[in-house]
C-alpha cells in the first residue's frame, strides 16, 4: 500500500515540501503521497493521534508547533529535548519519534559545498540565536577545536543558546558590534536571523564587507536567493551559501529516516531553484 507522508503548520498553504517531496518520490520511484496538513493549535493533539490512527509512518512540524509538539509525542531524541523543538517526526515500533534536523541539514549543506569532510579548528560566527540558530548551535559545538562566536541582538537569548553545550569551551556570546569589529577573523559565518529576507531584502543584522576573501558565509535565508549579508560576502570575496541546500538536505534526512532510501540533495536543490 502507498505511505502517506505529511507536514503539519499554520499556516501551511506557501510550503515547499509537498513539491518537492513528491518529486523526489517520483523520480526514485518510492511508492509514497506528501501531503500539508493545516492544524489549529487546540486540534494538535487530536490532529497527531489521528495521523497515527491512519498510519502516517512520517510528518515535519513547522511553524507553530515546534515546541508545542513535544508532550504529544512518544519520544524526543536527544537533540531534540536539548533545543526544546520537533522538525521531523517518525513512526518506530508503533511510537512517534521527535527529532530535530535544522543542525544536522545546515552542517551537510556547508560540509558540502566547502568541500571537507567535517569542521576543524575554523573561527565561526553565528549570527541570530533563534529556533535555527540553536539546532546549528547544538550541532556545531559538537566540534571541540571550532571556536563558535554568538552574536545577536538580544544577549539573553544568545546566553541561552550558549548553555545547549556547556561542554563546549570555545564559545563566546558577542554583541552584533562586536561581531562586526572583528570580521576579518572569521572563516565561516552562518547568519541565521530572519533579516533580509522577502519583502526586506536591503537589511543585513551585520555589515560584513571587510570579510576575509577565503572566508565561507552561508544564510539560511533561501527568498532572496542572494540576501544583502551574502551580496557583501561575495564582493569581498568569499564564497557563498544560501539556505536552499540546508532545505533540500533537510528533505533529503526525512526520506532517509522514513523509507531509508537515500535521495540526492543536488536532484531536490534543482527542483527547489526551478520553483523558486
Ligand atoms: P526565530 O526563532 O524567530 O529567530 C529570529 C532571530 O532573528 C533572532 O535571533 C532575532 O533576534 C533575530 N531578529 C529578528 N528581527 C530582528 C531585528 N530587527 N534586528 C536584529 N535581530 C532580529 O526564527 P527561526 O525559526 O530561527 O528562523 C530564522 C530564519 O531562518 C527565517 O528566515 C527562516 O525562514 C529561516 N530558516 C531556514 C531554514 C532552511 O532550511 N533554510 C530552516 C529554518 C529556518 P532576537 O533574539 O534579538 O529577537
Amino acid at each position: 500500500m502507498q505511505e502517506l507522508f505529511g507536514v503539519i503548520g499554520n499556516p501551511i498553504r506557501h510550503s515547499l515540501s509537498p513539491l518537492i517531496q513528491n518529486q523526489s518520490y517520483q523520480l526514485n520511484n518510492i511508492d509514497a503521497h506528501f501531503q500539508a496538513f493545516h492544524v489549529e493549535e487546540e486540534n494538535l493533539e487530536h490532529a497527531i493521534k489521528g495521523l497515527k490512527a491512519i498510519g502516517v509512518k512520517g510528518f515535519m512540524v513547522t511553524v507553530p508547533f515546534k515546541n508545542k509538539v513535544l508532550p504529544y509525542l512518544d519520544e524526543v531524541s536527544e537533540t531534540a529535548k536539548k533545543i526544546q523543538a520537533v522538525n521531523v517526526v517518525h513512526l518506530f515500533n508503533g511510537k512517534y519519534i521527535g527529532y530535530n534536523f535544522d543542525g544536522r541539514a545546515w552542517l551537510s549543506a556547508v560540509e558540502e559545498d566547502m568541500e571537507i569532510n567535517e569542521l576543524t579548528s575554523q573561527n565561526v560566527l553565528l549570527v541570530g540565536a533563534g529556533g535555527a540558530a540553536q539546532s546549528i548551535y547544538y550541532s556545531l559545538s559538537q566540534y571541540p577545536n571550532v571556536k563558535i562566536d554568538i552574536g545577536n541582538r538580544t544577549k539573553e537569548k544568545a546566553d541561552n543558546v550558549r548553555r545547549l553545550n556547556l561542554s563546549h569551551k570555545n564559545t563566546d556570546v558577542i554583541s552584533l558590534d562586536e561581531a562586526e569589529a572583528r570580521i576579518d577573523k572569521y572563516d565561516l559565518l552562518v547568519q541565521t536571523t530572519s533579516i533580509g529576507m522577502f519583502p526586506n531584502v536591503e537589511n543585513t543584522p551585520i555589515n560584513i564587507s571587510s570579510l576575509k576573501k577565503d572566508a565561507f558565509a552561508s544564510d539560511i535565508i533561501y527568498n532572496p536567493k542572494a540576501t544583502e549579508f551574502l551580496k557583501q560576502a561575495k564582493e569581498a570575496g568569499a564564497q557563498i551559501q544560501n539556505g536552499m541546500k540546508m532545505l533540500a538536505s533537510q528533505n533529503v534526512l526525512c526520506i532517509k529516516k522514513w523509507t531509508n532510501n537515500q535521495v540526492d540533495v543536488e536532484e531536490m536543490l534543482k527542483t527547489l531553484e526551478e520553483h523558486l
